[in-house]
């Protein structure tokens, strides 16, 4: 049988088509899954939800607005039937120095990165109680444990650090509820977040610092989402996984 069958499995992030959340909901579906993406423009998120197959949602949702977390995840209730799985994947980055950081871009990564990271968990963490249970999966990253990836400023380091400490706290305070919390760390994935921002010879100098050679492919994430969200790791939560080929290894 299939490892997600019968789940409903909600992904935020996933409407840009060459991006991890999209890659994570087409896996999810090969395995069974029924997606609900959200994405800022709702327009885009049932479009790309569609791509994957009819019986799969798009809904709009801004991570940063409370409310809006909440009417998204009523709105997968009531069509879907219930959450089970949660991918707090929405992110954005901004290539900025320490003394470059301005408030609102402080505000901005902080609030999409970290604080979405919360709104989207409590909305759907009652949702998941009544099903008995649930995994939840986070989107952290390589420059949140080495300060500072390749394009992400410290902000964004900050912030993905951040959830890291919320999903264990997270995964502390849920586990008797059968909620288990986790997090994957990627290195440089090729995706729209940093398409055309990286020069042929900072190519070289990076892949020189990658084992096995190559820069990451949404797939690689998907694939470690897709473990945390199924039953292969039922006995793992507050785990850190990295996805980064081998650029961090400690
Ligand atoms: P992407 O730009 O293709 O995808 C990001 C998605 O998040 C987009 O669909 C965007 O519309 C959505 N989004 C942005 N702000 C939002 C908001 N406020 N509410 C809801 N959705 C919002 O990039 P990606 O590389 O697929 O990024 C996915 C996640 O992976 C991000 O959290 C990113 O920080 C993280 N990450 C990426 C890499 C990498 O190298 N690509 C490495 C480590 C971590």
């Amino acid at each position: 049988s299939s490892l997600l069958d019968g789940k409903v499995a909600v992904i935020s992030g996933a409407a840009s088509l060459r991006g991890i959340g999209m890659a994570t909901a087409r896996l999810f579906a090969e395995h069974g899954a029924t997606i609900a993406i959200l994405d800022l423009d709702g327009k885009a998120a049932a479009e790309a939800a569609a791509l994957i197959g009819p019986a799969h949602r798009g809904y709009a949702c801004n991570v940063t607005d409370r409310a809006g977390c909440q009417t998204a995840v009523d709105q997968v209730v009531a069509e879907l039937g219930g959450v089970d799985i949660l991918i707090n994947n929405a992110g954005i980055t901004q290539p900025v120095k320490t003394l470059d950081i301005d408030p609102a871009s402080w505000d901005r990564i902080l609030d999409v990165n970290l604080r979405g990271v919360l709104y989207l968990s409590q909305a759907a963490i009652p949702a998941m109680k009544t099903r008995g249970g649930g995994a939840i999966a986070c989107m952290s990253s390589v420059s949140a444990q080495r300060g500072g990836g390749i394009l992400g400023g410290p902000h964004y380091s900050a912030a993905k650090a951040g959830v890291l400490g919320l999903a264990k706290a997270m995964a502390r305070e849920f586990g008797p509820d059968n909620i288990r919390v986790n997090c994957v760390t990627p290195g440089l994935i090729q995706t729209d977040i940093n398409a055309g921002k990286i020069s042929d010879d900072k190519r070289v100098e990076i892949l020189a610092g990658i084992p096995l050679n190559r820069l990451g492919d949404p797939r690689d994430v998907a694939g470690a989402f897709l473990f945390l969200a199924s039953p292969l790791s039922s006995y793992i939560t507050g785990a850190v996984i990295d996805v980064n080929g081998g650029m961090l290894i400690h």
